[in-house]
């Protein structure tokens, strides 16, 4: 189908950007890689009068080293985070779950903060940046204001995000030398996960010293693997240790039931591919 009628805008600046929201509000969307948008147009799902584009706004793209933590501008392209170096040495997790997303063409025109903004429960960026303790930085007409990835995702596609705020770009604290892996399963190729898990752990002395997960599609955000985590640090780090583990992490999940399979059929696969996540994300810490 095709969308209905709009005004389109491509400000320079995010100052511009605000000003066109707060111009338009409720009437108005932000674009920015369209790869969620452009098919909620066209079935008509939803009709803005304007779409504002954010494609030109260079500041919003790039990642940077900023002591502690990495920054990821929200118009970085997935192909651009799975590929850099920052993020593959302090926050691999995120690099190999971005790896995962949809095809390449998407790759190069799906955003980072796009997917965040979106807040698939199924979308596989979320779960990773809450695993790694990630800081949204939202921009709106009363200045800036930093959310934490707990507090961020607050429903089904629902986020800390209002009408008249933009996500400008989100820290995520260094992971140096933690080893990842990011599980995922699907019933074709290139497509939104079942389930995902996302694991990353700190060894030292074949001892689990730190330990962060996030679960893709086991509720109707994102999910911290919390009991998870707090099972695995300061066990061995073997097998028996990871399968125990990942016992917990049905806890607190809410997981949904659709054609791809049942609630329960998910409790089930959440506790293996947690367990595989965990594995491998020890043998990728070189333990
Ligand atoms: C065929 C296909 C397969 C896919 N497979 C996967 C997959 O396997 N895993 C996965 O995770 N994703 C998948 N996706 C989704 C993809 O990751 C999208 O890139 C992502 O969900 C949205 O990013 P975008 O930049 O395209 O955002 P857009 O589509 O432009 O925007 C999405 C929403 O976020 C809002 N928004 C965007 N940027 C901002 C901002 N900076 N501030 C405030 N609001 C903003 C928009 O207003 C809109 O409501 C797939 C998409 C397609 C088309």
């Amino acid at each position: 189908m095709i969308p209905a009628p709009f005004d389109y805008v491509a400000p320079t600046t995010l100052e511009e950007a605000l000003t066109a929201l707060s111009e338009h509000g409720d009437v108005a969307k932000i674009i920015a890689g369209g790869q969620s948008l452009l098919p909620v147009l066209r079935m008509r799902l939803n009709a803005p009068e304007w779409v504002i584009d954010l494609g030109r706004i260079e500041t919003l793209r790039g990642v940077r080293d900023d002591g502690d933590a990495l920054v990821i501008g929200a118009m970085t392209p997935h192909s651009v985070v799975a590929a850099d170096p920052l993020v593959a040495e302090h926050a691999a997790l995120l690099a190999r779950a971005t790896a995962t997303v949809a095809d390449e063409q998407v790759r190069h025109r799906g955003t980072f903060g796009g997917a965040l903004a979106h807040a698939d429960p199924a979308g596989d960026l979320g779960a990773p940046a809450r695993a790694l303790g990630a800081q949204l930085v939202i921009a709106g007409p009363g200045g800036t204001r930093t959310v934490e990835a707990d507090d961020f995702f607050r429903g089904l596609f629902e986020t800390a995000i209002t009408e008249d705020e933009i996500l400008t770009e989100v820290r995520i604290p260094k992971h140096p030398g933690w080893g990842a892996h990011y599980e995922k399963f699907v019933r074709v190729a290139h497509q939104w996960p079942i389930v995902a898990v996302g694991a990353s752990v700190k060894v030292e002395g074949g001892t689990i010293a730190g330990a962060a997960v996030g679960l893709t599609n086991m509720g109707s955000t994102p999910l911290r693997a919390r009991a998870v985590e707090a099972a695995l640090v300061g066990q061995a780090a073997t097998e028996e240790a990871c399968r125990a583990a990942a016992e917990k992490a049905v806890e607190g999940a809410e997981p949904p039931s659709d054609l791809n399979g049942d609630a329960d059929y998910r409790r089930h696969l959440v506790t293996v591919l947690t367990r595989r996540a965990l594995l491998a994300a020890i043998a990728d810490a070189g333990a």
